[in-house]
């Protein structure tokens, strides 16, 4: 029979419940037993939903008190041994020590979860790590789904990709050496399963998403072998990319399905659908798990009836991977206007999506009439809006020539036009940006953002953090100086708030990792910049001193990276239009006489294909917006971009290739290992590798930076060598910020001292 099905739910909350809960838990304020009622809370709620909107299953196993990663190692019972805990027996609280760390121990690392914000723990694992099994509050959530009436479907992340993505701390070893351990705990908790009446198991396997190694490939088929033995039904998922490479490989395995994200690559129906096994489930993502856009029904229907004619029942339909990655409910979203709420869908209105899909699948388009015409009057509207389209944007983007994207002169002509003016020292200092947003400071903008302080006092409130943060850099002796973005609440949203083409939601949470959530703009239309936006500030800024003020911007594909985007142009479209704005704004601040700019970038390595076939296209036009965004300036001018901690190496062709003048990397925690890459690259212009970290509010001290500088004047030429911290310091407080620059300007002088 037909099954519609979501392969996860977001489990923090349509009010982001859990994200009060644990963070209540973790201050002492409530105990275990609170924050346990508040989880059973929310996962009664989301079944609820899943079922009364007619799906055939709920998921189960999705819910996570920090992390689905960590909640499949501690399933399994595969703890770091640096912990001492026994799996068997762990409790809640060792489990946030897991995730969090604790006195004696660093937390688990975290990384990104494929291409999406979500960061899940990397499992550490080492030779002998063992997998003798853990907690068992999967089979206890299974046990409750099923006592509220529920059809259960349990929800793991597959052995290969646990494995896959795991790492080791210790010397390095082969990880599929542990493969048959690993294997053969799946296999128990399958049993498990199958021994409570468990029909159904989906087992993720995303990493059939990226270039795989051979033997990891070759892998696929023996554990499957096995574990599709094991007395469930296997429905094994893949996400986040264009399977049909390995079509044949899963048409073979010993699963009893298999679900394609076709939102993702639809292509792969066509690669799928002539092979597909007559004893098979093709189970196919059509409603989008990763943005916010309401469905084309119609469309979708139509791809639908084309697999059904072969597939018959064996056609399943869900969300193209787990909603984790939607904000929660629209419902909330009570300030959006009516035409705009009609163009979206979050997680709870995916769920009637799929089971109007279904429904239209099985009993024709007049049995959900209603909806079909809403869905088809939103699309209409949606095409012709002014909202959306703005032909004048479109034919900017159209007219852009190959010289928009490139500066006058090169770089090595740029630099001493730039130092006629800069008259900067050796090694020349300056920060990220940001200076500590106080609680005055955000208390203040609430106040005004809730009408309760009027905009000249807010102005005036800026303002006077502006000159606070600017006398301080003249004390301290700092070379080029920032304003400190006070006035920004957040880097995209500050400027996604003054552009056209960006709506905000109120409530569109997104997990980004454990409590923590992001709630990115929507960038729904065309972007244009009515006005300037960061200009006033600047300025004035620039008027308190007759030091050089760094103008501070995020820069094109950062704004693109962390926004919820419209889906019916290129992406690298969507980049250029946000690229002309930012060159407007650049080209507002140079004409103000600010005269040393920086374009922010840290997404722009996040932005990068999961499969490496697809970087080179990337970091072509991604580099080519941010060109474009830079290069209206004179060559005097100096255009700075900064990028957070990234793996830098493969890409430094493309980072030299974005020409800034002035590049800012994350460094320290490193001790400098990344900026070697730079050094045997012959990266070609100025950088600014961190001296200090910035998380914490640790202040290191001269010898410490200074040892550091040492370390990167053996790798950059010192007249391309810039002194600076990690990141921008709005996390930190004054006192360490100043103490902690106060060193950076000690080591700076003993360094110059030393030429
Ligand atoms: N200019 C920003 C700041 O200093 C840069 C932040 C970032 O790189 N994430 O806060
Ligand atoms: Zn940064």
């Amino acid at each position: 029979m037909t099954q519609a099905h979501v392969l996860g739910f977001p489990h923090i909350g349509a009010q982001r419940e859990l994200k009060q809960a644990l963070e209540q838990f973790w201050r002492g304020d409530i105990d275990e037993n609170a924050l346990a009622q508040t989880g059973a809370q929310l996962r009664r709620t989301h079944w609820q939903w899943q079922r009364q909107a007619g799906l055939d299953s709920v998921a189960v196993g999705d819910f996570a008190w920090y992390d689905q990663m960590l909640n499949t190692a501690v399933l399994l019972g595969a703890l770091p041994r640096r912990f001492g805990f026994d799996a068997a027996t762990l409790t809640v609280r060792q489990y946030f020590e897991l995730a969090r760390g604790n006195a004696a121990q660093a937390a688990l690392e975290m990384t990104k979860w494929f291409d999406t914000n979500y960061h899940y723990l990397v499992p550490e694992l080492d030779a002998d790590s063992t997998f003798a099994g853990g907690v068992d509050w999967l089979f206890y959530e299974i046990d409750e789904a099923r006592s509220q009436g529920h059809c259960a479907r349990p929800v793991l992340i597959g052995p290969l990709t646990f494995l896959y993505l795991s790492k080791s701390r210790a010397v390095a070893f082969d990880k599929l050496d542990l493969l048959p351990q690993v294997q053969a705990a799946y296999a128990r908790i399958l049993q498990k399963l199958a021994a409570r009446g468990v029909q159904w198991v989906q087992i993720d396997e995303p990493i059939l998403a990226l270039d795989l190694p051979p033997a990891w490939l070759d892998a696929f088929a023996p554990v499957y072998r096995d574990l599709g033995s094991a007395g469930v039904k296997l429905l094994l998922a893949t996400y986040f990319e264009d399977v049909s490479e390995h079509a044949g490989l899963l048409a073979g395995l010993n699963v009893a399905g298999v679900h394609l994200d076709l939102v993702r690559a639809p292509q792969q129906l066509d690669v799928f659908l002539p092979q597909w096994p007559a004893d098979k489930v093709l189970s196919l993502g059509v409603v989008d798990g990763r943005n916010i856009w309401a469905n084309d029904l119609a469309a979708t229907l139509v791809l639908l009836r084309r697999a059904r004619q072969p597939l018959g029942a064996r056609l399943w339909l869900g969300s193209s991977c787990s909603l984790l990655h939607s904000p929660v409910d629209l419902a909330h979203e009570n300030q959006l206007d009516a035409e705009l709420r009609s163009w979206l869908a979050f997680a709870r209105q995916k769920l009637d999506e799929i089971a109007v899909l279904k429904q239209g699948l099985l009993d024709g388009a007049a049995a959900i009439a209603t909806p079909l015409a809403a869905s088809q009057r939103a699309q209409t509207a949606w095409r012709n809006s002014p909202r959306i389209h703005q032909p004048a944007v479109q034919a900017r983007v159209r007219a852009l020539r190959d010289a928009d994207s490139r500066r006058n002169l090169p770089y090595p002509q740029r630099q001493p036009l730039q130092q006629a003016w800069l008259q900067l020292p050796p090694l020349p200092t300056t920060t990220i940006g940001s200076f500590p947003q106080t609680s005055a400071i955000r208390s203040a903008r609430a106040a005004f953002k809730r009408g309760e302080l009027d905009a000249a006092a807010y102005q005036s409130a800026m303002q006077a953090e502006i000159e606070r943060a600017v006398r301080k850099q003249e004390a301290l002796g700092l070379d080029v100086l920032v304003h400190g973005e006070a006035e920004r609440n957040d880097m995209v949203e500050y400027f996604g708030e003054q552009l056209a083409g960006f709506a905000f939601t109120r409530n569109g949470w997104v997990q980004s990792y454990g409590s923590r959530c992001v709630k990115p703009p929507i960038l729904l239309g065309d972007v244009s910049r009515p006005q300037p936006m960061t200009v006033a500030w600047s300025a004035y800024a620039q008027s308190l001193t007759v030091r050089p003020m760094k103008g501070m911007l995020t820069g094109p594909v950062t704004i693109l990276q962390w926004s919820f985007v419209r889906s019916d142009i290129p992406r690298s479209e969507i980049t250029l239009q946000i690229a002309l704005a930012i060159r407007d704004e650049v080209a507002d601040l140079e004409q103000a006489g600010i005269r040393v700019i920086q374009i922010d970038e840290p997404a722009f390595r996040e932005g990068l294909p999961l499969k490496r076939r697809d970087w080179s296209r990337y970091l072509e036009w991604a580099g080519r917006a941010f060109r474009v965004s830079a290069s209206g300036v004179d060559d005097a001018t100096q255009i700075h971009t900064h990028m957070c901690y990234s793996e830098f190496n493969d890409i430094l062709p493309a980072i030299a290739a974005m020409d800034a003048d002035v590049i800012t990397i994350e460094t320290s925690r490193s001790d400098m290992a990344l900026l070697r890459g730079f050094g045997d690259f012959a990266y070609p212009n100025e950088i600014g590798p961190g001296v200090y970290d910035i998380h914490s509010p640790r202040v290191p001290a001269v010898a410490e930076m200074l040892r550091l500088i040492a370390k990167a004047q053996a790798v950059v030429p010192v007249e391309r060598l810039w002194i600076n911290p990690d990141c921008g310091l709005k996390t930190r407080g004054w006192p360490e910020t100043e103490a902690a620059l106060r060193n950076m300007l000690q080591a700076t002088r003993e360094a110059r001292a030393a030429l």
